[in-house]
Order: structure tokens, then C-alpha cells, then sequence
């Protein structure tokens, strides 16, 4: 199932998520959506927390960049080593239509437990890197926009406002039963 995807500032977005006790077919449910949301939303990685369930779970997916990637969910994963320094130009799904450089080491060493509760471990360079440091922030409430500027951060803030403002707006028009637009339309006729 394809779920909203929360807009930051929400302030789920802010909050810890919580380790995942056992691999049940909840959670494998809660992976089939959450790689169904990001494919939805054209993206590369999504985090839990950001369809509003609090739990440490993630799914990345970066063979459009990275062919030799494979689609990967991880349950609570910990990030192990970290070695090196890239920059990239990173956006988020949660923030949509900004991106900005990100400082993130070059390579990290993972561990966490597949769909099945086995217990794995992924070197990974490049964007898979980026997105798994990316989206393990996400699950201690921590987002892109934390590591660039203030100036920066409130810029984007100012125009996700902006943006929330005219999609609340949208869905009003598309709403005809609205009572006050329907006594309005009353008094014009
Ligand atoms: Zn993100």
C-alpha cells in the first residue's frame, strides 16, 4: 500500500524511532509499503518515520545510479564503521524539491536484519552509502537539511511552508461538499 509521505517540519520527523523486537509479517508488511511509497515517489531510499510509523526500519533502492546495487530492506540497522569523505547533492522524499551538498564519509559498513530476522552486514560506497547514512539519520529524527546551514535550513523551511500552504489549498477546491462553499455558491444564484 502507498502511503503519505510526511513533509518536514512534521514533527514525526523529529522523533526517535524505536528498535524492532521480532521480524514478523507486520514488519515485512511494513517493508512491502515502504518500498511501495518510495517506487511511488520516484525515490531511492524512505525510512519508516517518514509514512509515520516509528519504528527502525529502512529500504533503499539505488540501482537506477548504481546497477550493481540490489534493493535492500534493513531492520534496525547500525551503522559500524565509517571511513572516508564524499559530498553529495542529497534531497529527500520528505522534503520535496530541495537539494543541497551533504558532507557524508565515503564508505560505511552496516549491520542489521533482513526480511527474514538474518542478521546481515553490507559494505557500502557511493550513493548506497549516502542513502544508508541518509535514511539511518531519519530514524533518530535527524534530516539532511540538519547538516547544511541555518541560513540555508530556514530557507527551505520558509518555502516547504509555502508549499504545505498551497496543497491544503488544492485539496479544498477539489472538496465540493465544503458546506461554506456551498452556501456561498447558494447566495450567488
Ligand atoms: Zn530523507
Amino acid at each position: 500500500m502507498v502511503h503519505e509521505i510526511l513533509v518536514w517540519p512534521h514533527p514525526l520527523l523529529k522523533q526517535k524511532a524505536q528498535p524492532v523486537a521480532k521480524v514478523d509479517d507486520e514488519v515485512r508488511t511494513l517493508i512491502k509499503d515502504l518500498f511501495e511509497s518510495m517506487y511511488a515517489a520516484d525515490g531511492v531510499g524512505l525510512a519508516a518515520p517518514q509514512i509515520g510509523v516509528l519504528k527502525n526500519v529502512i529500504v533503499l533502492d539505488t540501482t537506477p545510479r548504481q546497477p550493481e546495487a540490489k534493493p535492500v530492506a534493513m531492520v534496525n540497522p547500525e551503522i559500524l564503521s565509517l571511513e572516508g569523505k564524499q559530498t553529495y547533492k542529497e534531497g529527500c522524499l520528505s522534503v520535496p524539491g530541495e537539494a543541497e551538498d551533504v558532507d557524508r564519509a565515503a564508505v560505511v559498513t552496516v549491520r542489521f536484519l533482513d526480511e527474514n530476522g538474518d542478521e546481515q552486514t553490507l559494505k557500502c560506497e557511493g550513493l548506497l552509502s549516502v542513502a544508508v547514512q541518509h535514511e539511518t539519520d531519519h530514524l533518530k529524527g535527524v534530516m539532511f537539511v540538519d547538516h547544511i546551514s541555518t541560513l540555508k535550513r530556514e530557507l527551505i523551511r520558509k518555502r516547504m511552508k509555502k508549499l504545505q500552504a498551497s496543497m491544503e489549498e488544492d485539496q479544498e477546491e477539489g472538496d465540493d461538499e465544503k458546506p461554506a462553499k456551498r452556501s456561498a455558491r447558494a447566495e450567488a444564484r
